[in-house]
């Protein structure tokens, strides 16, 4: 894992295929690099879980 960590680090992440569900909201899924639980921004965005912004006012 630590060889290859490409784009994770600017918070750009890979889905693993097979990981990724709908969860109601979104599509989410595991970081095929890092394996951080991930969800999809828009498309081939992806964003780790909790750091989308959902208030772009602040
Ligand atoms: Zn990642």
């Amino acid at each position: 894992m630590a060889l290859s960590i490409p784009l994770c680090l600017f918070n750009r992440h890979r889905p693993k295929h097979g990981t990724v569900a709908w969860d109601g909201r979104g599509y989410v899924g595991t970081c095929r690099h890092c394996g951080t639980d991930i969800i999809r921004q828009r498309r081939r965005l992806w964003r780790r879980i909790g750091t989308e912004p959902t208030n772009l006012s602040d």
